[in-house]
């Protein structure tokens, strides 16, 4: 008889960190053959690429592209999906609680569960803007658009919060989407847009957010938001600016679940974890992404899809090693570069010095994204799509110039 007992292994949350932990995970021959089992827990049915969420709002890209389930992601593999809200977990007695009242337990702990939206104390913030991380998110941004279409109204105005990569990719999308209709007006309280990234990007960045007519308000501080405007405060100057929607896009703060923890954490709520990727006086869980920081490092590395990507390989390949006996790697963060849509099919990449803007920044940038995608299988069907699109346009563009040149030689004939 088999007594060998199943290693659970518990991954809570589908994002860029979890999913691809469990995937990663999901090629072991230990996983294959049953004798670990790997139970991934995530409120929604949809993994999200962020990263390609704007393409949404202009039509570049349709959903199922960039928001496919986790039905369609995991066939295939022998992870079991538990699509719930994690509730409580008790790291002393390996449980996890579920919003449905089931308790989980588990051998190893993967926690995934990024951060949320940060809320700071201006009246009337959570009341009236809209926020841009989840397809939620882009539903209602949507439908606020459609609805002030509807209006048929001759010049609308956007504010849009933080200048940070959301804001900044925001605008330009925003003020394609929106076109001629909308003024987009950027607002920062700090003296630059961007902060910490290479002066390139900055550069292409106020380029093509001034080619939009983006107004970009800097050392301002919004003072109160109302139904229609807003009240900003700069230099000695405090005026209210009449707006139709405004999209609070300032940062992230750690979940009060991840808060609540009893483990090491920073001053602002992230999770101590060690070189390996382990929480500190828990080495059977491995905390990543958003809601980690390495406790040796003097700077904290940033809150991005690339840092919880490189991670998730990281630590699939340590939670085996712990489980076989083996040694477990460091890891170490390779910054592959930095990369902003800026507009309808046009963006900057800047990496190891070299920056590429434009149509071709877009092609790239599209390119690179594809490859990121959760499965071979989702990557290929995207890939063909894409395909199709760039051969159509390319047999446009070549049509366009035969027509161009038939058009020159007859109109010639006639001229003769
Ligand atoms: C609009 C946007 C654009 C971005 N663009 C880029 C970019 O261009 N490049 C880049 O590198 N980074 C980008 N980022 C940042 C990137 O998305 C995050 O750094 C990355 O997703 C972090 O991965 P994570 O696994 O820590 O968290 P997430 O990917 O956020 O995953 C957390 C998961 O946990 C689930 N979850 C949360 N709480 C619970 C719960 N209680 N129960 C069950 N499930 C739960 C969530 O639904 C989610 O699926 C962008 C972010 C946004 C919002």
């Amino acid at each position: 008889m088999n007594t060998k007992k199943t290693i659970n292994i518990c991954v809570l949350g589908g994002g860029f960190s979890g999913l691809y932990t469990a995937l990663y995970l999901s090629k072991n021959p230990h996983v294959k053959s049953g004798d670990w089992q790997i139970t991934l827990v995530e409120r929604n049915d949809n993994f999200l690429f962020t990263p390609l969420l704007y393409e949404l709002i202009t039509g570049e890209l349709q959903r199922w592209e960039i928001a496919p389930t986790y039905q369609k992601l995991l066939a295939g593999t022998s992870i079991k999906f538990c699509q719930h809200i994690v509730k409580k977990i008790d790291l002393n007695n390996r449980q996890i609680k579920l919003d449905n009242d089931n308790s989980l337990s588990y051998d190893y702990l993967v926690l995934g569960l990024g951060t949320q939206n940060r809320w700071v104390d201006i009246p009337g913030l959570k009341t009236h803007v809209l926020t841009f991380r989840t397809l939620k998110d882009l539903e209602q941004l949507q439908a606020k658009i459609h609805y002030l279409e509807t209006l048929d109204r001759k010049h609308l105005r956007v504010a849009i919060i933080g200048g940070g990569p959301n804001g900044v990719e925001l605008s330009c999308k925003l003020a394609d989407r929106l076109e001629k209709q909308a003024e987009v007006l950027l607002i920062d309280r700090g003296n630059q847009i961007l902060k910490g990234l290479s002066k390139g990007i900055r550069k292409a960045s106020y380029r093509a957010l001034g080619s939009r007519g983006v107004q970009v308000y800097l050392n301002t501080n919004v003072e109160t938001i109302h139904e229609n405007s807003i009240t900003i405060n700069y230099g000695e100057q405090t005026i209210n600016v009449p707006v139709d929607m405004v999209i609070w896009v300032a940062g992230t703060e750690s979940k009060p679940l991840i808060q609540s923890l009893n483990c090491q954490q920073t001053s602002s709520g992230k999770l101590l974890i060690n070189s390996r990727l382990q929480l500190i006086d828990y080495p059977e869980v491995f905390a990543l992404g958003d809601l980690a920081q390495i406790s040796n490092k003097n700077k904290s590395l940033p809150g991005t899809a690339q840092v919880a990507y490189q991670q998730a390989s990281c630590a699939a390949k340590n939670i085996a090693a712990i489980i076989e006996g083996k040694p477990l790697k460091s890891f170490n963060y390779l910054h592959l570069g930095d990369m902003l849509t800026l507009g309808r099919r046009t963006a900057i990449i800047s990496s190891y010095g070299i920056n590429i803007n434009g149509q071709i920044g877009g092609i790239l940038r599209r390119l690179a994204y594809i490859f990121r995608l959760p499965t071979m299988r989702h990557r290929l069907q995207v890939l063909r799509n894409f395909g199709q699109k760039i051969g159509l346009k390319i047999r446009r563009f070549f049509r366009s110039i035969i027509a161009n040149l038939l058009g020159q030689k007859s109109s010639s004939k006639y001229l003769k």
